[in-house]
Protein backbone atom coordinates (compact mmCIF):
# COMPACT_ATOMS: atom_id res chain seq x y z
CA UNK A 1 0.00 0.00 0.00
CA UNK A 2 1.95 2.87 -1.42
CA UNK A 3 0.88 6.63 -1.85
CA UNK A 4 0.18 5.11 -5.48
CA UNK A 5 -2.62 4.09 -4.86
CA UNK A 6 -4.04 7.33 -3.34
CA UNK A 7 -4.37 8.83 -6.84
CA UNK A 8 -6.26 6.10 -8.63
CA UNK A 9 -8.78 6.68 -6.06
CA UNK A 10 -8.84 10.17 -5.95
CA UNK A 11 -9.51 9.58 -9.89
CA UNK A 12 -12.49 7.17 -9.17
CA UNK A 13 -13.78 9.87 -6.62
CA UNK A 14 -13.75 12.69 -8.68
CA UNK A 15 -15.69 10.79 -11.73
CA UNK A 16 -18.40 10.36 -9.77
CA UNK A 17 -18.57 13.74 -8.88
CA UNK A 18 -18.25 15.20 -12.02
CA UNK A 19 -21.40 12.35 -12.73
CA UNK A 20 -23.49 14.21 -10.27
CA UNK A 21 -25.03 17.40 -12.14
CA UNK A 22 -25.76 15.04 -14.89
CA UNK A 23 -27.83 12.68 -12.66
CA UNK A 24 -29.39 15.32 -11.43
CA UNK A 25 -30.43 16.70 -14.92
CA UNK A 26 -31.38 13.12 -16.24
CA UNK A 27 -33.37 12.25 -13.47
CA UNK A 28 -36.66 11.19 -14.50
CA UNK A 29 -35.76 11.95 -18.40
CA UNK A 30 -36.58 9.25 -21.36
CA UNK A 31 -33.08 8.71 -23.04
CA UNK A 32 -33.83 6.73 -26.83
CA UNK A 33 -30.90 4.72 -27.66
CA UNK A 34 -30.72 3.21 -31.16
CA UNK A 35 -28.08 0.24 -31.26
CA UNK A 36 -26.70 -0.25 -34.70
CA UNK A 37 -26.54 -3.96 -36.21
CA UNK A 38 -22.89 -3.50 -37.23
CA UNK A 39 -22.34 -3.04 -33.45
CA UNK A 40 -24.21 -5.91 -32.75
CA UNK A 41 -21.95 -8.01 -35.71
CA UNK A 42 -18.74 -7.25 -34.41
CA UNK A 43 -16.34 -10.00 -33.54
CA UNK A 44 -15.98 -9.29 -30.09
CA UNK A 45 -19.98 -9.03 -29.69
CA UNK A 46 -20.51 -10.67 -26.48
CA UNK A 47 -18.17 -8.22 -24.64
CA UNK A 48 -19.56 -5.29 -27.10
CA UNK A 49 -23.02 -6.88 -25.81
CA UNK A 50 -22.31 -6.67 -22.47
CA UNK A 51 -20.92 -3.26 -21.95
CA UNK A 52 -24.25 -1.82 -23.88
CA UNK A 53 -26.31 -3.37 -21.24
CA UNK A 54 -23.72 -2.51 -18.52
CA UNK A 55 -24.84 1.16 -19.65
CA UNK A 56 -28.36 0.72 -20.26
CA UNK A 57 -28.85 -0.71 -16.46
CA UNK A 58 -26.48 2.25 -14.99
CA UNK A 59 -28.80 4.80 -16.78
CA UNK A 60 -31.96 3.44 -15.41
CA UNK A 61 -30.73 2.59 -11.61
CA UNK A 62 -29.56 6.43 -11.49
CA UNK A 63 -33.26 7.27 -12.25
CA UNK A 64 -33.32 7.99 -16.11
CA UNK A 65 -35.72 6.18 -18.67
CA UNK A 66 -33.81 4.39 -21.53
CA UNK A 67 -35.73 2.79 -24.31
CA UNK A 68 -33.38 0.88 -26.88
CA UNK A 69 -33.94 0.44 -30.22
CA UNK A 70 -31.94 -2.00 -32.29
CA UNK A 71 -31.64 -2.97 -36.03
CA UNK A 72 -30.25 -6.25 -37.25
CA UNK A 73 -28.91 -5.75 -40.97
CA UNK A 74 -25.90 -8.42 -41.05
CA UNK A 75 -27.91 -10.80 -38.78
CA UNK A 76 -30.58 -11.14 -41.40
CA UNK A 77 -28.39 -11.02 -44.60
CA UNK A 78 -26.47 -13.36 -42.55
CA UNK A 79 -29.24 -15.99 -42.17
CA UNK A 80 -30.88 -15.28 -45.55
CA UNK A 81 -26.85 -16.09 -46.87
CA UNK A 82 -27.54 -19.35 -44.90
CA UNK A 83 -30.84 -20.30 -46.36
CA UNK A 84 -29.21 -19.47 -49.59
CA UNK A 85 -31.61 -16.54 -51.22
CA UNK A 86 -30.06 -13.79 -52.34
CA UNK A 87 -29.74 -9.97 -50.93
CA UNK A 88 -31.37 -8.16 -53.67
CA UNK A 89 -30.96 -4.32 -53.27
CA UNK A 90 -32.64 -1.47 -55.30
CA UNK A 91 -31.29 2.19 -54.49
CA UNK A 92 -29.38 0.66 -51.24
CA UNK A 93 -32.50 -0.56 -50.04
CA UNK A 94 -33.11 -4.16 -49.75
CA UNK A 95 -35.94 -5.63 -51.12
CA UNK A 96 -38.11 -7.90 -49.08
CA UNK A 97 -40.68 -9.88 -50.47
CA UNK A 98 -43.05 -11.86 -48.66
CA UNK A 99 -40.12 -14.97 -47.28
CA UNK A 100 -38.01 -11.90 -46.46
CA UNK A 101 -39.84 -9.77 -44.21
CA UNK A 102 -40.64 -13.08 -42.47
CA UNK A 103 -36.93 -13.91 -42.07
CA UNK A 104 -36.75 -10.37 -41.08
CA UNK A 105 -39.07 -10.63 -38.10
CA UNK A 106 -37.64 -14.24 -37.21
CA UNK A 107 -34.15 -12.38 -36.78
CA UNK A 108 -34.81 -8.87 -35.10
CA UNK A 109 -37.81 -10.90 -33.10
CA UNK A 110 -36.64 -14.35 -32.32
CA UNK A 111 -32.79 -13.83 -32.55
CA UNK A 112 -31.54 -9.98 -31.76
CA UNK A 113 -33.87 -8.64 -29.35
CA UNK A 114 -33.63 -11.73 -27.20
CA UNK A 115 -30.39 -11.22 -27.21
CA UNK A 116 -30.38 -7.51 -25.87
CA UNK A 117 -32.82 -8.33 -23.25
CA UNK A 118 -30.78 -11.14 -21.78
CA UNK A 119 -27.74 -9.14 -21.72
CA UNK A 120 -29.38 -6.42 -20.00
CA UNK A 121 -31.26 -9.25 -17.30
CA UNK A 122 -28.43 -10.37 -16.59
CA UNK A 123 -28.17 -7.45 -13.73
CA UNK A 124 -32.10 -7.74 -12.93
CA UNK A 125 -35.31 -7.80 -14.17
CA UNK A 126 -35.67 -4.92 -16.24
CA UNK A 127 -35.98 -5.11 -20.17
CA UNK A 128 -38.98 -6.34 -21.89
CA UNK A 129 -38.71 -7.03 -25.79
CA UNK A 130 -41.28 -5.71 -27.95
CA UNK A 131 -41.71 -5.69 -31.25
CA UNK A 132 -43.93 -2.86 -33.55
CA UNK A 133 -46.52 -5.28 -33.88
CA UNK A 134 -47.14 -4.82 -29.83
CA UNK A 135 -49.11 -2.66 -28.48
CA UNK A 136 -49.68 -1.16 -32.30
CA UNK A 137 -46.53 0.29 -31.56
CA UNK A 138 -45.43 1.13 -35.44
CA UNK A 139 -48.29 2.11 -37.85
CA UNK A 140 -46.69 1.49 -41.40
CA UNK A 141 -47.30 1.12 -44.96
CA UNK A 142 -45.14 0.07 -48.24
CA UNK A 143 -42.90 2.65 -49.00
CA UNK A 144 -42.69 1.53 -52.65
CA UNK A 145 -44.04 -1.49 -54.40
CA UNK A 146 -41.01 -2.39 -55.84
CA UNK A 147 -38.90 -3.06 -52.30
CA UNK A 148 -42.04 -5.42 -51.02
CA UNK A 149 -42.52 -5.20 -47.71
CA UNK A 150 -40.26 -2.19 -46.85
CA UNK A 151 -42.50 -0.49 -44.26
CA UNK A 152 -42.08 3.51 -43.53
CA UNK A 153 -43.85 4.67 -40.46
CA UNK A 154 -47.29 6.15 -40.50
CA UNK A 155 -48.30 6.38 -37.18
CA UNK A 156 -46.62 5.60 -33.78
CA UNK A 157 -49.06 4.48 -30.46
CA UNK A 158 -45.98 4.70 -27.65
CA UNK A 159 -48.99 4.24 -25.10
CA UNK A 160 -47.45 0.27 -24.44
CA UNK A 161 -43.81 1.91 -24.13
CA UNK A 162 -45.39 4.18 -21.77
CA UNK A 163 -46.54 1.31 -19.68
CA UNK A 164 -43.58 -0.47 -19.40
CA UNK A 165 -41.82 2.59 -18.48
CA UNK A 166 -43.97 4.17 -15.56
CA UNK A 167 -43.38 0.35 -14.13
CA UNK A 168 -40.01 0.91 -13.97
CA UNK A 169 -39.18 -1.87 -17.33
CA UNK A 170 -36.52 -1.14 -19.77
CA UNK A 171 -38.42 -1.43 -23.04
CA UNK A 172 -36.32 -2.86 -26.25
CA UNK A 173 -37.66 -2.64 -29.54
CA UNK A 174 -37.99 -5.04 -32.57
CA UNK A 175 -38.23 -2.46 -35.51
CA UNK A 176 -41.18 -4.92 -37.20
CA UNK A 177 -44.09 -2.52 -37.99
CA UNK A 178 -47.81 -3.86 -39.29
CA UNK A 179 -50.72 -1.77 -41.30
CA UNK A 180 -54.26 -2.33 -40.83
CA UNK A 181 -54.71 -5.87 -42.36
CA UNK A 182 -51.98 -7.20 -39.99
CA UNK A 183 -49.35 -7.22 -42.71
CA UNK A 184 -45.92 -7.07 -41.38
CA UNK A 185 -43.02 -4.61 -42.64
CA UNK A 186 -39.63 -4.53 -42.04
CA UNK A 187 -38.73 -0.77 -40.79
CA UNK A 188 -35.40 0.86 -40.46
CA UNK A 189 -34.64 0.88 -36.97
CA UNK A 190 -32.69 4.73 -37.48
CA UNK A 191 -36.16 6.23 -38.54
CA UNK A 192 -38.14 3.84 -36.03
CA UNK A 193 -35.74 5.51 -32.87
CA UNK A 194 -36.11 8.97 -33.86
CA UNK A 195 -40.27 8.80 -34.44
CA UNK A 196 -40.57 6.87 -30.80
CA UNK A 197 -38.23 9.97 -29.71
CA UNK A 198 -40.61 12.28 -30.10
CA UNK A 199 -43.27 10.26 -29.16
CA UNK A 200 -42.35 10.06 -25.41
CA UNK A 201 -40.51 13.40 -25.99
CA UNK A 202 -37.10 12.24 -25.07
CA UNK A 203 -34.60 14.11 -23.93
CA UNK A 204 -32.29 12.60 -25.83
CA UNK A 205 -31.64 10.76 -29.26
CA UNK A 206 -28.44 8.64 -29.66
CA UNK A 207 -27.56 6.38 -32.14
CA UNK A 208 -24.53 3.71 -31.14
CA UNK A 209 -22.90 3.17 -34.72
CA UNK A 210 -19.39 1.90 -36.23
CA UNK A 211 -17.71 5.24 -37.00
CA UNK A 212 -16.91 7.87 -34.07
CA UNK A 213 -19.54 10.16 -35.41
CA UNK A 214 -20.09 12.68 -38.31
CA UNK A 215 -17.33 13.51 -40.31
CA UNK A 216 -17.00 16.54 -42.43
CA UNK A 217 -15.24 14.49 -45.10
CA UNK A 218 -16.31 10.38 -45.13
CA UNK A 219 -13.10 9.48 -45.65
CA UNK A 220 -10.76 11.76 -43.12
CA UNK A 221 -11.42 10.76 -39.16
CA UNK A 222 -10.12 13.90 -38.42
CA UNK A 223 -13.01 15.57 -39.85
CA UNK A 224 -14.97 14.88 -36.97
CA UNK A 225 -17.85 17.15 -36.48
CA UNK A 226 -18.21 17.57 -32.42
CA UNK A 227 -21.42 19.43 -32.58
CA UNK A 228 -23.97 20.89 -35.35
CA UNK A 229 -27.68 21.80 -35.76
CA UNK A 230 -30.34 20.65 -37.86
CA UNK A 231 -29.66 23.79 -40.12
CA UNK A 232 -26.49 23.31 -41.02
CA UNK A 233 -27.71 19.31 -41.39
CA UNK A 234 -30.07 20.19 -44.15
CA UNK A 235 -26.42 21.86 -45.97
CA UNK A 236 -24.17 18.87 -45.70
CA UNK A 237 -27.44 16.36 -46.85
CA UNK A 238 -28.12 18.05 -49.92
CA UNK A 239 -23.52 18.62 -51.08
CA UNK A 240 -23.63 14.98 -50.12
CA UNK A 241 -21.34 14.66 -47.52
CA UNK A 242 -23.69 12.90 -45.83
CA UNK A 243 -24.27 9.17 -47.45
CA UNK A 244 -25.28 5.82 -47.48
CA UNK A 245 -26.30 4.33 -43.59
CA UNK A 246 -25.98 7.77 -42.04
CA UNK A 247 -28.92 9.03 -43.96
CA UNK A 248 -31.73 7.74 -41.93
CA UNK A 249 -29.59 8.87 -38.63
CA UNK A 250 -29.15 12.32 -39.68
CA UNK A 251 -32.78 13.11 -40.79
CA UNK A 252 -33.89 11.60 -38.16
CA UNK A 253 -31.28 13.70 -35.53
CA UNK A 254 -33.09 16.95 -37.48
CA UNK A 255 -36.54 15.69 -37.29
CA UNK A 256 -36.51 14.83 -33.60
CA UNK A 257 -34.24 17.77 -32.40
CA UNK A 258 -37.11 20.08 -34.54
CA UNK A 259 -40.12 18.55 -33.23
CA UNK A 260 -38.64 18.86 -29.21
CA UNK A 261 -35.95 16.42 -28.32
CA UNK A 262 -33.52 18.50 -26.63
CA UNK A 263 -30.41 16.75 -27.96
CA UNK A 264 -29.43 14.01 -30.61
CA UNK A 265 -25.95 11.86 -30.44
CA UNK A 266 -24.35 9.95 -32.98
CA UNK A 267 -21.46 8.40 -31.24
CA UNK A 268 -19.33 5.07 -31.81
CA UNK A 269 -20.83 2.10 -30.39
CA UNK A 270 -17.26 0.25 -30.45
CA UNK A 271 -15.99 2.64 -27.72
CA UNK A 272 -16.58 0.49 -24.37
CA UNK A 273 -19.04 2.25 -22.06
CA UNK A 274 -19.75 5.41 -24.54
CA UNK A 275 -23.22 6.20 -23.21
CA UNK A 276 -21.45 6.94 -20.12
CA UNK A 277 -18.98 8.72 -21.16
CA UNK A 278 -21.64 11.34 -23.28
CA UNK A 279 -23.80 11.27 -20.51
CA UNK A 280 -21.96 11.68 -16.93
CA UNK A 281 -18.98 13.14 -17.93
CA UNK A 282 -17.95 17.33 -18.86
CA UNK A 283 -16.45 16.88 -22.32
CA UNK A 284 -18.73 15.92 -25.35
CA UNK A 285 -18.08 12.86 -27.31
CA UNK A 286 -19.08 11.93 -30.97
CA UNK A 287 -21.08 14.09 -32.70
CA UNK A 288 -23.93 16.29 -31.25
CA UNK A 289 -26.93 18.07 -32.97
CA UNK A 290 -29.42 20.18 -31.95
CA UNK A 291 -31.98 22.41 -33.55
CA UNK A 292 -30.44 25.30 -34.07
CA UNK A 293 -27.85 28.43 -33.90
CA UNK A 294 -29.68 29.27 -30.68
CA UNK A 295 -29.82 26.19 -28.54
CA UNK A 296 -26.24 25.73 -29.64
CA UNK A 297 -25.15 28.82 -28.19
CA UNK A 298 -27.10 28.07 -24.89
CA UNK A 299 -24.87 24.38 -24.61
CA UNK A 300 -21.66 26.48 -24.94
CA UNK A 301 -22.80 28.70 -22.31
CA UNK A 302 -23.67 25.76 -20.54
CA UNK A 303 -20.73 24.16 -21.14
CA UNK A 304 -18.37 26.78 -20.07
CA UNK A 305 -20.18 26.47 -16.77
CA UNK A 306 -19.58 22.89 -16.27
CA UNK A 307 -15.91 23.99 -17.10
CA UNK A 308 -15.94 26.21 -14.26
CA UNK A 309 -17.26 23.54 -11.95
CA UNK A 310 -14.57 21.42 -13.42
CA UNK A 311 -11.53 23.48 -12.22
CA UNK A 312 -13.25 24.38 -8.85
CA UNK A 313 -13.52 20.21 -7.96
CA UNK A 314 -9.90 19.85 -9.98
CA UNK A 315 -11.53 17.59 -12.85
CA UNK A 316 -9.79 19.02 -15.34
CA UNK A 317 -6.58 17.65 -14.36
CA UNK A 318 -7.63 14.25 -14.67
CA UNK A 319 -6.18 12.69 -17.37
CA UNK A 320 -8.21 11.34 -20.37
CA UNK A 321 -11.21 12.68 -18.15
CA UNK A 322 -13.82 12.51 -20.94
CA UNK A 323 -12.06 11.01 -23.87
P1 LIG B 1 -25.52 1.19 -38.40
O1 LIG B 1 -25.48 -0.29 -38.28
O2 LIG B 1 -25.05 1.83 -37.13
O3 LIG B 1 -26.85 1.72 -38.87
P2 LIG B 1 -24.51 2.07 -41.02
O4 LIG B 1 -23.43 1.35 -41.77
O5 LIG B 1 -25.88 1.94 -41.56
O6 LIG B 1 -24.40 1.60 -39.49
O7 LIG B 1 -24.16 3.64 -40.98
C1 LIG B 1 -22.87 4.11 -40.58
C2 LIG B 1 -21.96 4.36 -41.79
O8 LIG B 1 -22.35 5.55 -42.49
C3 LIG B 1 -20.51 4.62 -41.46
O9 LIG B 1 -19.78 3.44 -41.17
C4 LIG B 1 -20.01 5.32 -42.72
O10 LIG B 1 -19.46 4.40 -43.62
C5 LIG B 1 -21.27 5.88 -43.38
N1 LIG B 1 -21.22 7.34 -43.61
C6 LIG B 1 -21.70 7.97 -44.70
N2 LIG B 1 -21.50 9.30 -44.66
C7 LIG B 1 -20.87 9.56 -43.48
C8 LIG B 1 -20.38 10.77 -42.85
N3 LIG B 1 -20.49 11.98 -43.41
N4 LIG B 1 -19.80 10.64 -41.63
C9 LIG B 1 -19.66 9.43 -41.05
N5 LIG B 1 -20.09 8.26 -41.59
C10 LIG B 1 -20.69 8.31 -42.80
MG1 LIG C 1 -27.79 1.42 -40.78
Amino acid sequence: MSSDSTAPNQLRAETLVEALPYIRQFSGKTVVVKYGGNALAGTSEHDALALFAEDIVMMRLVGMRPVVVHGGGPQISELMARLGKETEFVDGLRVTDAETVGIARMVLKGQVNPQLVAAINVHGNYAVGVSGVDGGLIRAQARDERLGFVGDVTEINPGVLEGLLDDEFIPVIATIGSDATGQAYNINADTVAGRIAEALGAEKLVYLTDIEGLRAQVDDAASLIRQTTADHLDDLVADGTIAGGMIPKVSSCQQAVRSGVRRAHILDGRIAHVLLLELFTDEGIGTMVVADQAALDAHLAETNAADTRSSTTNVAAMPGAAS
